[in-house]
């Protein structure tokens, strides 16, 4: 992708709006009261940039923890980042997660892994004017996908390795770039103006999750149990742009049914794979349909709602018309639409292809709801995305300009947009996601870590 070099960017960290700042005469970078917003700002990039190299030794040794869903390294990275934040300086809330409980609830957002056990981890660095409204949440899921097949990895997908990719020096392995680089850098920012003396007015919440891969459990628990801010920065990989909008995302199964014979009898059967070329096609109107006219956030995306089927199995012989072929796939709700318009839109469709053929009105295709049912989230928080550009500017000031689109994945925004101004911004590419040689390039992971530092800076605002 080209680069193109933005305006020299104008170098301020703080609103003119808040509090007046006072920089305490203490031993530090930051060491007289006369410090302009530049020497802070110069300060404290400086100190990010001294983190790098410490920023990577985290980041390999949150990869090495194969925190796939429903794993028990899933509980394991719980633990070991609520360490990790705990000697940063942070008071740390680690809970058990009541499954029975969250997942029985009416709007509980989907699960598709089994677990035994699931942690919650809130970290407060607390500020010393809380009461100013200065607080800021960053979200973050620790959980990662499967690695699939070893063999599509040019290395083990849990060994983070360093090397040079397309003229960049990258890091590779499952998790470098959704999200555990996020979840670095929002630590290490804060490690960075814990070192140079900086001490914030709001407080600093740092909250990573699990479950999100899989429907949003996490996030979910943590709004259950109150957490709030006054905003909210979710470093999930936009290759630093920043995302204000999720389209959201419905897991569906249909069971389409036949009637079996021997395969040289064929046309005395009726074969449920037929049927479901008949189904795929009035899918694929469907999806035609719902996306002639979209949000001029998602237009710059294809297919911004795309349906697409995922796993299909039908029979059970080479020599017999199958009579049962399941489908599971993914269907996009839009920005503006609720998931239960959604859905009727897509059962309408079904029940039309059920009236329309004489075997499958007495053997009707069934459609199933199951697994992450993602709603669309929209912030639409014009402060907390001017706060993000600026200091992207600031940051990044040789990476070309930051966009402002919605993205076509459900995420765990939409849990937090309906309680707080929340917005997506972080390092990598979301094409490298979920992806063999999931990678990060170092120096995106270093401008994720200047601009979050500069978001606390000027959001939870220092004293
Ligand atoms: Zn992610």
């Amino acid at each position: 992708m080209a680069e193109t070099r933005h305006d020299a960017p104008e170098v301020s960290a703080v609103d003119s709006d808040r509090p007046p700042r006072v920089i305490p005469d203490q031993q530090s970078g930051l060491s007289t009261t006369n410090a302009t917003d530049a020497e802070i700002t110069t300060t404290v990039l400086a100190a990010v940039d001294r983190q790098l190299e410490h920023a990577i030794d985290l980041l390999g040794h949150l990869i090495a923890i194969p925190s796939t869903g429903g794993s028990e390294a899933e509980a394991e990275i719980q633990h070991v980042l609520a360490e990790i934040l705990f000697s940063d300086g942070f008071d740390v809330d680690l809970w058990a997660l009541d499954l029975p409980d969250l997942t029985s609830q009416p709007d509980f957002p989907g699960m598709e892994v089994t677990r035994r056990e699931a942690f919650g981890l809130v970290a407060v660095l607390p500020g010393i004017a809380p009461e100013l409204g200065l607080s800021l949440l960053v979200n973050g899921h620790a959980d990662v996908v499967p690695a699939g097949d070893p063999n599509s990895w040019s290395g083990d997908p849990f060994t983070m390795r360093r090397e040079e990719r397309e003229g960049r020096e990258t890091l590779l392995g499952r998790g470098t770039c959704d999200m555990k680089s996020g979840l670095v850098a929002s630590i290490v920012a804060a490690r960075a103006l814990n070192s140079v003396g900086v001490k914030l007015a709001g407080d600093l919440m740092i909250a990573p999750v699990i479950g999100e891969e899989d429907g949003g459990l996490g996030t979910y628990a943590l709004m259950r149990r109150g957490i709030t801010a006054d905003a909210c920065l979710i470093p999930e990989p936009t290759d630093l742009d920043l995302i204000p909008a999720n389209a959201g995302a419905l897991t569906f199964r249909l069971r389409i049914p036949g009637r079996a014979t021997h395969a040289s009898r064929r046309t005395e059967g009726i074969s449920a794979i037929e049927n479901f070329n008949l189904v795929n096609a009035a899918l694929v109107e469907l999806e035609t349909r719902r996306n002639s006219a979209v949000d001029p956030m998602m237009s710059r995306w294809p297919i911004a709602y795309p349906l697409s089927i995922g796993t299909i199995q039908a029979g059970d012989w080479a020599s017999t018309v199958p009579d049962l072929l399941i489908a599971e796939g993914r269907y996009g709700v839009a920005l503006g639409e609720t998931a239960a318009d959604a859905r009727a839109e897509l059962e309408t469709t079904i029940d039309e292809i059920n009236a329309s053929d004489a075997f499958l009105r007495a053997h009707p295709v069934t459609l199933e709801w199951w697994g992450g049912q993602f709603e669309p989230g929209v912030s639409g928080d014009d402060y907390l995305i001017d706060l993000t550009r600026r200091s992207h500017f600031v940051a990044a000031p040789n990476r070309r300009r930051l966009e402002v689109y919605g993205a076509p994945y459900g995420s765990d925004l939409r849990l937090i947009a309906p309680h707080m101004p929340v917005v997506q911004y972080g390092p990598g590419d979301a094409r490298s996601a979920h992806s063999p040689d999931e990678s990060i390039a170092v120096a995106d992971l270093l401008s994720s870590m200047r601009a979050m530092a500069l978001i606390y800076l000027e959001h939870c605002h220092i004293v």
